[in-house]
């Protein structure tokens, strides 16, 4: 079998569209411009990261963005799914060459009761958790999974937004209020409540994440798995490969592996794992949620794979065979967010890699990141704490 005949589709794609324009975007159409394929992009934000790499169109632009495309990809998780939805539908229809991921993957990653549910059904482990629509069944659950206990909205939150954590009874009111009520000043209702999703809180000893990429031949490819620190529910840091993490990469592995066939996916995605302890002692891994795009634990495959996670998903979407995934140095890559920092600071601690996005300072924002990976690995941790000393935001890495 030739690559010829098994990939035809990247014969006959010059311009590939991507619902939004941010950084994630900005760093696909690095990825594919050595390819041979240019990037356009449906965004509404003037001045976004992707629109030095090419044409955006506004939402309201979407058939002139629909007609500048060949194939179609996204890179923002709340993308609303009736655009995926229509481009799936053209593709289907031979109008288009395909839209990756396919709609259900993004309904599903939307949905956190869903998405826990698909996982269960799949056999892949996760924290405890019940679906919640009242206040009466937050009480219930409460009972049912113990305190401490994490609510959530189960859809539209990010980045830690959307949740409450309950320590005791008393928390119940407030935390109803908060997430559930959508209470007016008089105390009624607004509208109905939001569906929400009680887990269980987890102690968990580490966070990781895998990332793999599957072509549209079905073939898969994954990523090592990586550690993610965060502070205030934002990503700081992601250590690559996650040291002491051997054990567990078999369990991971499959798992994303089965999503991703179980999704008919196409392109990159994010695994995010809580590592806890089993009943008997012993190291396990619960699944907490998907990314359908690019994610930010990614980011050091630029440098630190092989085969990046852009070039890997700019490949699956134009229907190239998949690149190696291997780790070619360990690397570690910090989020710049707020405020930039000196770039010739930065540049002078050897084996760092500085990505800015092209964005204002503002507060909590990520506006650029910084992987390291000096030559000698026994100088990382010195590197690092030099590094973290020119953030001006050191989102606790410093403690
Ligand atoms: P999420 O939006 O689900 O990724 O949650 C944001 C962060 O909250 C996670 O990265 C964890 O640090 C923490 N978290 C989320 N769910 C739980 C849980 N069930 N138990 C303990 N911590 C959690």
């Amino acid at each position: 079998m030739t690559q010829a005949t098994a990939y035809p589709a990247s014969q006959t794609i010059h311009t590939i569209g991507i619902l939004g324009g941010g950084q994630l975007g900005m760093m696909l159409a690095e990825a594919a411009m050595p390819l041979g394929y240019r990037c356009v992009f449906l965004e509404d934000s003037a001045n976004c990261p992707a629109s030095l790499y090419g044409e955006v169109y506004t939402t309201e632009q979407l058939e002139d963005f629909i007609a500048a495309a060949d194939v179609f990809t996204l890179e923002f998780e709340n993308t609303p799914l009736a655009p995926v939805e229509q481009l799936a539908q053209l593709s289907a229809q031979g109008h288009k060459q395909g839209m990756y991921p396919p709609p259900q993957a993004l309904a599903v990653a939307q949905d956190r009761l869903e998405e826990k549910s698909l996982f269960n059904q799949l056999n892949i482990a996760t924290v405890p958790f019940i679906a919640v629509s009242s206040q009466a069944e937050l009480q219930q659950a409460c009972d049912t999974l113990g305190l401490p206990l994490v609510l959530k909205t189960s859809r539209g939150g990010y980045d830690g937004k959307g949740q409450f954590v309950l320590k005791t009874l008393a928390d119940v009111d407030q935390a109803w209020q908060e997430l559930g009520g959508a209470v007016n000043g008089n105390g009624s209702l607004t509208s109905t409540p939001a569906p929400l999703i009680a887990e269980g809180f987890i102690n968990f000893s580490r966070e990781v994440s895998i990332l793999a990429a599957r072509a549209q031949d079905g073939s898969i490819r994954t990523y090592d798995l990586v550690e993610n620190h965060h502070h205030e529910g934002i990503l700081a840091k992601t250590q690559a490969p996650a040291v002491g993490t051997s054990h567990l990469l078999a369990t991971a592995q499959t798992a994303i592996s089965t999503l991703m066939t179980h999704l008919d996916y196409v392109g990159v995605m994010a695994l995010e794992l809580f590592v806890s302890k089993d009943t008997d002692g012993n190291d396990t891994v619960l699944a907490n949620e998907i990314a359908p795009r690019v994610h930010n634990s990614g980011h050091w495959s630029i440098e630190g794979a092989v085969t990046s996670q852009f070039e890997n998903h700019i490949r699956a979407v134009v229907g190239l065979p998949l690149g190696d995934t291997d780790n070619v140095h360990p690397s570690v890559m910090l989020n710049v967010l707020g405020q930039y920092p000196d770039v010739s600071a930065v540049l002078a601690i050897d084996g760092t890699h500085y990505h800015t996005y092209h964005k204002e300072e503002r507060a909590d924002r990520k506006i650029a990141h910084i992987t390291l990976m000096p030559t000698d690995v026994a100088k990382l941790d010195d590197a690092l704490a030099a590094l973290v000393q020119t953030l001006p935001n050191k989102m606790g890495l410093d403690r």
